[in-house]
C-alpha cells in the first residue's frame, strides 16, 4: 500500500533533490558496509599456507682495494665492523633468508654538478600555445616556501580530481534503481536536479554513466540491481559524426603552411588550424561550363529540365549537401559520377542546396590575455622590427584591403593581414598577384661573391630571410647556393658547447669553431607559449631561480625550460657578444642569435637580455 502511494505522488524539484541525497547516502552506507568485509574476505583468501623456513649466510668476496673506482679518489677508508645484508627469497613453498656482510666505504665529498633543467632536444619550435587547465602535479612538494596557493589559481582543477571512481559508479547505479522503481522519479527528472556526483547522460567531457555502465564489470553486491526495469537499452554509444565532420576533423591533422604540408606537424597545426574548405560565391548561379557535354544527360544540353521535380531521397539531397560544402565549385558533370545520378538533376539540386547552405560569419580578431610580464629576455629594439604576423592566414572575398563591405553590403569584413599591417603570407587564401603580397628580394650573384649579405638587400631590410619559393634571382632555393639570408631555414648553425659557466651563472654556453661579427650562430628554440602560460610556468621558473624564456611577440614568448636546444644555455651580459634577432622565415616568426663581433673558439657566448629581465 505504501508503495503504491510513493508511486503516485509528484514531487518538486527541491523535494526530488531531498529525495535524491537521502537516498544516495542510504545506498552510499549500505555499500561500504558490505565492501570492507568482502574485500577482507577477498584478500584473505589469497593468502598461501605458512612456509617453512631456513637461515643461511654467505662469506662476501674479498674486496678489491685496487679497484678503479676506489683509486680514483685519493682519501677513502673502509670500516672494521662488516654490516650484515638480509636477502629473503621466496621460492614455490619455502622462504631462505641469507645474510651477506657488508662494508662501508666512505668517500670524500663530491662537488655537485651545477644545476640545470633538463629537456627534450629540439630542432624546431613547437606550438604549444597554452598548458591545459588541469595542473599534472605539485611542483615543489615538499618545499614549504614555494607559495602553491597562489600558483594553483592558474589552473582550474588537479588531474587526479578527474579519475572516474568506480565505487560511486555502483552506488549511483543503486541510486537511480531505487529512485525508479521505489519512488517513480523518471531518469531525466533525477539528471535534471543536478543532485548526483556522476552525470547520466552524454556530456562534452563524459558519455555519461548510463553508457560507461555497460563498458564495465560489476561488484558482487548483492544489493546492487543491474537487470532493472531501468531503460538502460535506450542509451547507446555518443552518436557517430558524418561525413562532413569526419572529413573536416582530419583536414586539421595537415599542416595548412605550404612550407610544410606535413600531418600532424608540431609547428603550426595548433597556430594555424587547416580552415574549413572555402564555399564557393553565393550568388554565382552559373555553373561553370565544360568544354564537351558529358552525356547526353548533361546539364548543358538539358536545361530546359531544370525545373522539373525530381525525386531526390533525403539521404541523396544530404550527400550532395556534404560534398557542396566540402567542395563547392565541383561541376555538375562530375558531381553526377560521385551521386550516381543524371548530369542535369544533379545541376538543379545543386542550386536548390546552396541556396541553403549556411555561410558563416567572419568574426572579428580576438584580443588576448594580457598580464604584469613575467621576467624574459627580450628581442632589442631594430628598426627592422616587425609587427606580429597574424595568427591566421586571411581568407575573406575580395582584395586585401583593410575594410570594405561585402558583396550583400551587410557586414563589415577585413583581411587579418591588412588590418595587422603585414605582408600577406603564402597560406593566406588571396591571389597570388595580392598587392599586399611580399615580392623578394632581386639580389643577383653577378660577381660570383655571397649575395644578400648586405642591406642592399630587401629581404634582409625588411627583417626576412629570403623566401625560396619567392626570391628567385639569389636563387635561395637552391641549399648549396650561397644566398647569405637563408640560414635559420637551412639550418646553419655554429658549433657550440654547454658546460659550466666563467660568468658566475652556472652552466653556459661556448662557441666551439670561430666566428666573424654579424655571423648566424644558432635559433633560440623551444615551445612557443600564449601569455596565461608564461604566468603559470614563470611561478615555478621563479621558484627554481632559472628561467628560459624570450618574448617573440606580444601574444607568444618561446620557453625552452622543457624542451629546446643548446641556446638555452646563453648568459646575461651587458656587453654581450651576441644579439638576437626576430625574422620572419616563409611567414613564420624564428628568432637567430647573431655575433655581434668577431668571437674566437673557445669563447664563452653572452646576450643582453634586456632592461624587463630583471625588472622584478
Ligand atoms: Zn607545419
Ligand atoms: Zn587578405
Ligand atoms: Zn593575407
Ligand atoms: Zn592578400
Ligand atoms: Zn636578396
Ligand atoms: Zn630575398
Ligand atoms: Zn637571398
Amino acid at each position: 500500500m505504501e508503495g503504491s502511494s510513493r508511486l503516485d505522488r509528484k514531487y518538486g524539484t527541491n523535494e526530488c533533490s531531498e529525495l535524491i541525497q537521502a537516498v544516495l547516502r542510504q545506498v552510499w552506507e549500505e555499500f561500504y558496509a558490505w565492501e570492507q568485509p568482502a574485500s577482507r574476505t577477498a584478500i584473505n583468501s589469497l593468502l598461501r599456507n605458512p612456509a617453512k623456513h631456513t637461515e643461511g649466510t654467505t662469506t662476501p668476496p674479498p674486496l678489491d682495494l685496487d679497484n678503479e673506482v676506489l683509486s680514483a679518489f685519493s682519501e677513502w677508508s673502509l670500516d672494521s665492523h662488516p654490516e650484515t645484508l638480509q636477502f629473503i627469497d621466496y621460492p614455490e613453498a619455502d622462504s631462505i633468508t641469507t645474510h651477506i656482510p657488508t662494508y662501508t666505504i666512505e668517500l670524500p665529498v663530491f662537488q655537485s654538478h651545477d644545476a640545470y633543467e633538463g629537456s627534450a632536444p629540439l630542432s624546431r619550435n613547437i606550438h604549444v600555445g597554452d598548458d591545459p587547465d588541469n595542473m599534472p602535479f605539485l611542483p615543489f612538494a615538499d618545499d614549504p616556501s614555494f607559495d602553491f596557493i597562489d600558483h594553483q589559481t592558474a589552473y582550474k582543477y588537479l588531474s587526479w580530481q578527474d579519475l572516474p571512481d568506480p565505487d560511486l559508479q555502483v552506488i549511483v547505479m543503486e541510486t537511480i534503481h531505487r529512485l525508479h522503481t521505489t519512488y517513480n522519479l523518471s531518469l531525466e527528472q533525477i539528471e535534471s536536479t543536478g543532485t548526483l556526483p556522476i552525470s547520466l547522460f552524454p556530456t562534452i567531457n563524459s558519455p555519461g554513466l548510463l553508457h560507461m555502465s555497460k563498458l564495465r564489470d560489476w561488484p558482487a553486491w548483492p544489493q546492487l540491481t543491474l537487470n532493472s526495469n531501468l531503460p538502460l537499452s535506450a542509451f547507446g554509444p555518443p552518436k557517430a559524426e558524418d561525413l562532413y565532420d569526419r572529413v573536416t576533423k582530419s583536414l586539421r591533422n595537415f599542416c595548412p603552411n605550404l612550407n610544410c604540408i606535413d600531418p600532424y606537424c608540431y609547428v603550426h597545426i595548433e597556430m594555424n588550424p587547416m580552415p574549413p574548405p572555402k564555399l564557393p560565391p553565393f550568388d554565382n548561379a552559373d555553373e561553370p561550363t565544360q568544354k564537351a557535354p558529358c552525356g547526353p544527360h548533361c546539364f548543358q544540353l538539358l536545361r530546359e529540365k531544370e525545373n522539373e521535380a525530381e525525386s531526390w531521397t533525403a539521404e541523396e539531397s544530404n550527400e550532395l549537401r556534404t560534398i557542396l560544402q566540402l567542395c563547392g565549385d565541383v561541376p555538375p558533370c562530375d558531381l553526377a559520377i560521385l551521386c550516381l545520378k543524371p548530369c542535369y538533376q544533379v545541376s538543379t539540386e545543386k542550386l536548390r542546396i546552396m541556396q541553403e547552405i549556411e555561410r558563416p560569419v567572419e568574426t572579428d580578431l580576438a584580443s588576448r590575455y594580457f598580464s604584469n610580464a613575467p621576467p624574459k629576455k627580450e628581442l632589442k629594439p631594430d628598426r627592422n622590427r616587425l609587427p606580429p604576423p597574424p595568427k591566421e592566414p586571411c581568407r575573406h572575398s575580395g582584395p586585401c584591403d583593410q575594410f570594405y563591405l561585402t558583396s550583400t553590403g551587410h557586414s563589415l569584413e577585413h583581411c587579418h593581414c591588412a588590418f595587422n599591417n603585414t605582408r600577406c603570407q603564402r597560406n593566406c587564401q588571396c591571389p597570388t598577384t595580392c598587392k599586399n603580397r611580399w615580392k623578394g628580394c632581386d639580389c643577383h650573384n653577378g660577381r660570383r661573391t655571397a649575395v644578400c649579405g648586405s642591406d642592399s638587400c630587401v629581404c634582409r631590410r625588411a627583417g626576412r630571410e629570403c623566401d625560396p619559393e619567392i626570391c628567385l634571382s639569389c636563387n635561395a632555393r637552391d641549399q648549396t647556393h650561397p644566398c647569405q639570408n637563408a640560414h635559420i631555414q637551412r639550418g646553419l648553425s655554429k658549433r657550440t658547447l654547454a658546460k659550466k659557466s666563467g660568468m658566475g651563472y652556472g652552466m653556459g654556453l661556448f662557441l666551439d669553431e670561430p666566428a666573424k661579427i654579424g655571423d648566424y650562430i644558432s635559433e633560440y628554440i623551444g615551445e612557443l607559449i600564449y601569455e596565461p602560460t608564461v604566468d603559470s610556468r614563470d611561478d615555478v621558473a621563479r621558484h627554481r631561480g632559472r628561467t628560459y624564456l624570450f618574448g617573440l611577440n606580444e601574444g607568444v614568448s618561446v620557453d625552452s625550460s622543457l624542451a629546446g636546444n643548446e641556446m638555452r644555455y646563453i648568459n646575461h651580459s651587458k656587453k654581450a657578444n651576441c644579439r638576437a634577432q626576430m625574422k620572419l622565415v616563409n611567414g613564420e616568426q624564428r628568432i637567430g642569435i647573431y655575433a655581434c663581433r668577431n668571437i674566437a673558439k673557445g669563447v664563452e657566448l653572452s646576450l643582453d637580455y634586456g632592461p624587463k629581465f630583471f625588472d622584478r
